[in-house]
């Protein structure tokens, strides 16, 4: 039946930036949906681990510091270690820089793209390798952004960085969908998170933005929820390097 494909019992997924917002809530969907969660994160994940728990679920916190592909292959070995295997990874890290492009610091451009884009990247090729392991493929949904599309205003590397997402989802895409590896990524819109916090503090961005949204207001973690559970279960085997956007309508217009 349609809604058993969309069940993801058994499976084990990976969440980066487990301890917040977006991550947070792609977490708990996850568990909802019947999977074990590993979380990553600088920090403790416990408020995540409480919900996931709540939920039905399993948990388990790896602390890794993303600003380097340093952490890549033991976030893998922990997650089998502790579950036995890996079938979602969802990279959901990610952070912003605020400055005018004329005085961009080259070390804010390196940290912005180390996280956002090569970790990512690193993440996803340690994931692919344990899924061909084993032979019963996988799942990968990278999170971008309306900068994907978009030029933004004052955030240049983070722009540079999903838009790369969005390139590199489709490039991954193509050489693993032969694995039964399906690269997806989902673009979020203006969410009401620690992301967005400087951007929604400033009355007149604040108040621009909101009246761009289609949707007449800011999303939340539980937007997330559907599409994340989608792009994670078998009621998207067919769906490859393409980048669903849950943005209330922001690009439409
Ligand atoms: P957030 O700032 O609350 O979450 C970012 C997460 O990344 C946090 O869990 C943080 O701990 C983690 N992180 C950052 N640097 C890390 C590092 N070095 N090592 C380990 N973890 C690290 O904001 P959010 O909105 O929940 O962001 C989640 C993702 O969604 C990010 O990739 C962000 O770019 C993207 N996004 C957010 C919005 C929005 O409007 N909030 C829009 C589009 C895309």
């Amino acid at each position: 039946m349609i809604l058993d494909t969309f069940k993801l019992d058994g499976k084990v997924a990976v969440v980066t930036g487990a301890n917040t917002g977006l991550g947070q809530g792609m977490c708990v969907a996850l568990a909802q949906a019947g999977a074990k969660v590993a979380g990553v994160a600088r920090r403790s994940c416990a408020e995540t681990a409480e919900l996931v728990k709540a939920n039905g679920g399993e948990f388990l916190e790896i602390i890794a510091d993303l600003s380097s592909s340093e952490p890549v292959e033991r976030i893998v070995k922990e997650t089998v270690d502790k579950f036995g295997r890996a079938d979602i990874l969802v990279n959901n890290a990610g952070i912003i820089i605020r400055e005018d492009a004329i005085d961009y610091s080259e070390e804010d451009w390196n940290k912005v793209i180390m996280t956002n884009q090569n970790v990512v990247f690193f993440l996803c090729q340690a994931f692919a390798k344990q899924y061909i392991k084993q032979g019963e493929g996988g799942k990968i949904v990278n999170v971008a952004s309306m900068l994907s599309y978009q030029g933004g205003i004052r955030v240049p590397a983070y722009t540079a960085s999903k838009s790369a997402i969005l390139g590199l989802t489709r490039a991954l895409a193509n050489e693993w969908a032969k694995y039964n590896i399906n690269v997806n990524a989902i673009a979020p819109g203006y969410m009401a998170t620690n992301n967005t916090k400087q951007l929604r503090s400033d009355e007149q961005r604040s108040g621009e933005i909101l009246e761009r949204i289609p949707a007449g207001r800011w999303g939340t973690p539980e937007d997330m929820m559907g599409a994340v559970v989608f792009l994670s279960s078998s009621a998207s085997a067919y769906v490859n390097g393409f980048t669903i956007a849950v943005d209330g309508g922001w690009l439409a217009r």
